[in-house]
């Protein structure tokens, strides 16, 4: 049995499987569930329990949302709000929590797969190369919500790490020009992944220079992940031995081995 409160839940970013063990649980069990429509898979919304209220949240405004959950928990109900991959990026979670704590509504979130690590597994790449890039990103480019200061992408590139960009795939001509004037390289890998884990899912490979042509030309211009790093480059994994990890390493000593003497 579930608690009465709000379960801020994580569905993952597409594929019902990669819904969390608990996540998976609450949604069978909630007596309501709210879902985003346009972006969490139905499929999954299919495991609510036959008597359970689910309600698609993409033509309600957020008074409506929390009007809803106020009812419900005044009658004991518990509730799924379930979010598309993981609640604490985009999830715009954070307004609806202001809310629940001026209603002294209990809730917990439960994280869920984000759509950046579905797309690396998509694209079969590590974010974090040893010497090439440590430092992962997660931003977006500016749109119609305004970027704080500091945090322009052109102030980002500058670090040259690892980026994941969400909600960009329409801006990427600006992407690409901010890259550009912070020292990235036109020849810079860019793999673009439209919905990362759906059976519709596309990856594109590119550079800085012919990314914003190739997303043109396999039609992406939403729910897409835009991934800009040293570590994309698909003729890395050709490079067998440059690039290792010290943790398996074998003159490496470490908490739980110890190494062998380097030319021993
Ligand atoms: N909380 C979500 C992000 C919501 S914002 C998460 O953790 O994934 C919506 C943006 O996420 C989209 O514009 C797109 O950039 C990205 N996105 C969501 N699902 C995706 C998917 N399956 N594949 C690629 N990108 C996705």
């Amino acid at each position: 049995m579930l608690e009465s409160k709000v379960y801020i839940v994580g569905a993952g970013p597409g594929d019902p499987d990669l819904i969390t063990v608990k996540g998976q649980r609450i949604l069978q069990q909630a007596d309501v569930v709210l879902y985003t429509d346009s972006l969490v898979n139905p499929e999954l919304i299919e495991q609510a329990k036959p008597e359970a209220k689910v309600l698609k949240t993409a033509g309600m405004n957020l008074e409506e949302i929390i009007d809803v959950m106020r009812e419900e928990i005044q009658q004991g109900k518990s509730i799924a709000r379930v979010h598309t991959g993981d609640p604490a990026v985009y999830g715009a979670i954070f307004e609806q929590m202001t809310y629940l704590k001026k209603l002294n509504i209990a809730y917990e979130i439960i994280p869920g797969v984000s759509s950046v690590f579905a797309s690396a597994a998509a694209a079969g790449i590590e974010l974090t190369i040893p010497e090439l890039t440590q430092t992962l990103i997660l931003t977006r480019a500016e749109g119609r919500t305004p970027m704080p200061d500091g945090e322009k992408l052109i102030d980002l590139a500058k670090h040259q790490a690892s980026m994941a960009l969400f909600l960009s795939a329409t801006l990427m001509k600006k992407v690409v020009r901010e890259c550009l004037e912070a020292g990235w390289k036109e020849s810079d890998a860019v793999v673009v992944v439209y919905k990362a884990s759906w059976p519709d899912q596309k990856v594109v490979r590119a550079t800085l220079g012919t990314v914003d042509e190739e997303m043109r030309k396999a039609g992406i211009r939403k729910q897409a992940m835009v991934i800009i790093s040293k570590a994309a480059d698909p003729a890395l994994l050709d490079e067998e031995g440059k690039y290792e990890s010290k943790l398996y390493d074998k003159t490496f000593t470490h908490g739980y081995r110890k190494g062998e003497p380097a030319n021993g």
